[in-house]
């Protein structure tokens, strides 16, 4: 028996199909059903099921029988196509020269760890909330605009190259000046170089901030000669880098930056058209139980304005809400501006470009289509099964064993830019005896679904400012899977490596004492606002430390400063009684946050 297409005929003209389809995939493109393919191919000798990838012989064949003309792409190639009959008509806009505007810097801090790149980042904010506007409740949202002599500068807000480097590699190039913060009484470091190294391949100007030069031990010359051995020569000595001596800690020189800042932005001399259609890119991007999907994004050339049609990665909608940094909402934001996205139908991730499209339809299209070469791309990669992986612990041993070692990882991290870059940097790791293999990737809070996909993988689960649930912590103790959180990224690599090594350092676990929920929020004159709490478990303890957590995600911590039960101070209060508990300068609480306090023990390795 001859295989016999249906008569329908095939679709006229090249039809495009990408590697990896299905058998459903590619059906409705040629206009015949699934069955007629899975026959065909089982007549060929090839057996395969309606949602199994097919070979390019094998597609490339059928088409050969039905007489379709087609074209093998790779994923993602064909992708672009939707977004660049958008881009046309803005590219053509912003080659004309009339319609460009000077708009702010887009700056990142970067540097090693411990340098200051926070604190200077938060003074920054603190010293110049844009005029007008100050006293308003800050909000971080990935990035900020501050005003300097009556100029505006945004700051990208997650210092690091980690973030950078992962927007790069994504082909995002949100920023046009880089500080680089290196501590005068530590001097140039290994993540310092890194960092410059990275700002010289994306070729942006950079400034040196010279930062605790309050600290006795600070030796501003030793950086500024280190730098020059590096290529950087600072202006005083006859270069043409700028370095300013800071303290982020007293707020010296910090005035001075900002200054320099404006200097290099004007040589730079940015421009975009501040109207029209907007496009930009995502800073991060989370999933909001009350609002849906949120993006940060920042705006690069146009208008993004409340009502929108949009496509943001294979996420499309129509912005139904903008928020800027200080927690407002507005109507529109132009060039250099970040601001929350709402109304969109996924979450995005970071770095992925947005663009607004000329209406609902084209936006779900694209966003659509890029959703559909997203599943294929993942189904290609998830086509290796997942081998059994062993426990950090035991990975030195694995390899001195002469054997490769396969590390599982189920990644939770609060944002999607950190979980990005987090997967990056732990990619990087990867040496010929040590694989490293994500078993899952997402954003939110540790659930029992991942500790089961942890336990039946052999996976460890890494969570980064991220919490277990009670109901996965549960489970991951009768399952012996390893929950391991962090708060620094440095430090989860840091461990990975010492691993590798076989010196894993002994690990302080931080031992849960207790958790509360809190049921009702007090205010108190001259105190402040006080948590009115019910303890779920254990013990709270004052003084204890505190990670406070809302939806699974770490958003502060501290100590508890005050504890009572009724009218009186009290000194612990257990798990059954009502509370009130009250934060040192926190401030944000909501119903339904938990508190939970903790103490570090070391844990001896056997
Ligand atoms: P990051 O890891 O680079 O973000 O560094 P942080 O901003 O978290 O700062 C690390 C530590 O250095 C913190 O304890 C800061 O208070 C401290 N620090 C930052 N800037 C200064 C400074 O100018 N002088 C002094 N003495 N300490 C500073």
């Amino acid at each position: 028996m001859t295989y016999t297409a249906t008569n329908a005929p095939v679709p006229e003209g090249t039809i495009v199909i990408e590697r990896g389809a299905t058998a459903k995939d590619v059906a409705p493109k040629l206009n015949r059903s699934v069955a007629d393919i899975v026959r065909f191919l089982l007549q060929q000798g090839e057996m395969v099921t309606a949602t199994q990838t097919l070979s390019d012989d094998m597609i490339e064949l059928f088409a050969a029988e039905v007489g379709a003309e087609i074209r093998m792409v790779d994923p993602g190639e064909e992708q672009e196509v939707g977004l660049l009959e958008l881009l046309d008509v803005m590219d053509a806009e912003d080659e004309d020269e009339t319609l460009l505007r000077s708009r702010p810097p887009v700056i990142t801090v970067m540097g090693h760890v411990d340098h200051g790149k926070t604190l200077l980042l938060d003074k920054i904010r603190e010293a110049n909330v844009v005029a007008g506007e100050a006293g308003g409740i800050t909000q971080h949202i990935g990035a900020y605009q501050v005003e300097k002599d009556g100029h505006l500068l945004t700051f990208i807000d997650t210092p690091g190259h980690e973030a950078f480097t992962s927007m790069r590699a994504r082909g995002a190039d949100a920023t046009d000046i880089v500080i680089l913060v290196v501590a005068a009484d530590d001097g140039v470091m290994p993540t310092t170089l890194e960092a410059l190294a990275h700002a010289k391949a994306a070729e942006v100007p950079i400034i040196v901030a010279i930062n605790k030069i309050d600290r006795e031990g600070a030796q501003p010359d030793r950086v500024r000669q280190q730098l020059s051995e590096q290529g950087l020569t600072p202006e005083e000595w006859g270069g043409d880098t700028i370095m300013v001596e800071i303290s982020a800690l007293q707020n010296l020189g910090v005035d001075d930056l900002l200054e320099q800042i404006l200097v290099v932005a004007e040589l730079e001399d940015l421009r975009a058209n501040p109207d029209g259609r907007a496009y930009g890119v995502v800073l991060e991007a989370k999933l909001d139980t009350g609002k849906g999907p949120v993006a940060t994004v920042l705006v690069q050339r146009g208008n993004l304005k409340v009502g929108d049609p949009m496509v943001a990665g294979p996420a499309w909608g129509r912005v139904r809400a903008l928020v800027n940094d200080k927690g407002e909402q507005v109507k529109e934001a132009g060039p250099s501006t970040p601001v929350q996205v709402l109304g969109l139908s996924d979450v995005a991730d970071a770095g992925d470009d947005f663009v607004v499209a000329p209406d609902d339809k084209t936006a779900r299209k694209v966003g659509e289509r890029r959703g559909q070469y997203a599943a294929i791309r993942d189904r290609a990669a998830d086509a290796s099964p997942i081998k059994a992986g062993v426990k950090l612990e035991d990975i030195f041993e694995q390899i001195q064993k002469g054997e490769a070692a396969t590390f599982n990882v189920v990644l939770k991290a609060d944002v999607t830019g950190t979980l990005e870059a987090l997967t990056e940097s732990l990619r990087k790791l990867e040496r010929d005896d040590v694989k490293i293999q994500f078993v899952h990737r997402a954003v939110g809070g540790i659930t029992e679904n991942d500790v089961q996909l942890a336990a039946t993988t052999g996976a460890t689960i890494i969570g980064f400012n991220v919490r277990p649930d009670r109901k996965g912590r549960a489970l991951a103790d009768t399952e012996g899977v390893e929950i391991r959180t962090y708060e620094v990224i440095y430090q989860v690599l840091e461990d990975i490596q010492s691993a590798m090594l076989g010196m894993l350092a002994p690990e302080y676990e931080e031992i849960v004492t207790g958790d509360a929920e809190v049921r009702e929020i007090y205010s108190v004159p001259r105190v402040g606002k006080i948590a009115g709490c019910y303890v779920l478990n254990g013990v709270i303890t004052r003084n204890s430390k505190v990670r406070f957590i809302r939806e699974g995600t770490i958003i502060w911590k501290g100590a508890v400063q005050s504890l009572r039960r009724f009218k009186d101070d009290a000194r612990e209060v257990r798990e059954g009684f009502e509370c009130g508990i009250g934060l040192t300068d926190f401030q944000d609480l909501r119903p339904g946050d938990i508190i939970e306090t903790y103490e570090d023990r070391e844990i001896p390795r056997v």
